[in-house]
């Protein structure tokens, strides 16, 4: 199997290398992934249930791993609890990125409610801008993506190439389904946004974030009534020219 950056970047076959991947345990692949990009090696979590799972065999394996998360300013009291528990659970300080707006000056600039007028370019501000700040430098990030998670992930792979941000994309538990990481979750007294105990399935932002309209679709509970089914993160990359500014 390939471990080398160098070897990653000039000669992958992603097909193969993925195929390889799908065979390892989570914690395999997580030694993996640190073996290969090692300091340039991030996480980037919102405190969902895989990233928790995810950020639990990472802190077994390597607690120095850097964990990252992006604070758009709209997230829920439960949400900030969460971060702040599971600060004091593994001893460390998760690096914080800011949109470049506060919501006040997104107001101001860009309208008021924008996430109802406009929420691409809400999530842009909020979420698609700071994230090249959160893997500035890094080779790899890592994120809690699953292909059971909605019909627009299904094809996830556990290694890709986000153009988008330039660097590697891991999704170690791509291949999990929702069963999985909540039994993981209850087996280990692991923490979660008590939002999920009111019925709540993906949590992100408190302006598009509401019950799940059905229970199969997790993600069902996401900018309800609008097409948008992604913030952004996870679709194919537009050069940022051509975003809204
Ligand atoms: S999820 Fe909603 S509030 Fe959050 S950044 Fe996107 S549009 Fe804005």
């Amino acid at each position: 199997m390939m471990t080398s950056m160098r070897l990653l970047r000039s000669n992958v076959d992603y097909a193969s290398l993925n195929r390889q991947l799908e065979a390892l345990s989570l914690s395999e692949f997580l030694q993996w992934s640190l073996v290969t990009f090692g300091e340039k090696l991030v996480q980037v979590t919102s405190f969902g249930p895989t990233g928790i799972v995810i950020l639990d065999h990472l802190m077994k394996i390597n607690p120095q791993v850097a964990v990252t998360t992006i604070d758009t300013g709209f997230l829920f009291p439960e949400t900030y609890a969460l971060w702040e528990e599971i600060e004091r659970r593994y001893k460390i300080n998760i690096t914080v990125i800011h949109p470049q707006l506060t919501p006040q000056e997104q107001e101001r600039q860009l309208g008021p409610a924008l996430w109802q007028l406009e929420p691409d370019v809400c999530c842009h501000e909020r979420k698609v801008k700071p994230m090249a700040v959160a893997v500035e430098g890094r080779h790899a990030w890592i994120t809690g993506v699953r292909r059971d998670q909605s019909n627009s992930r299904a094809q996830t792979p556990l290694v890709t190439w986000d153009g988008r941000y330039n660097l590697f994309k891991l999704s170690p538990l791509a291949n999990w389904s929702r069963d999985d990481v909540w039994r993981y979750i209850r087996a280990h007294n692991l923490p979660y946004n008590a939002l999920h105990d009111q019925g709540y399935a993906s949590i992100g932002c408190l302006h598009c974030t509401r019950l799940p309209m059905n229970a199969v679709d997790e993600r069902s509970g996401r900018w309800q009534g609008r097409m948008k089914t992604e913030c952004g993160l996870h679709m194919p990359a537009r050069p940022f020219t051509a975003c809204p500014e």
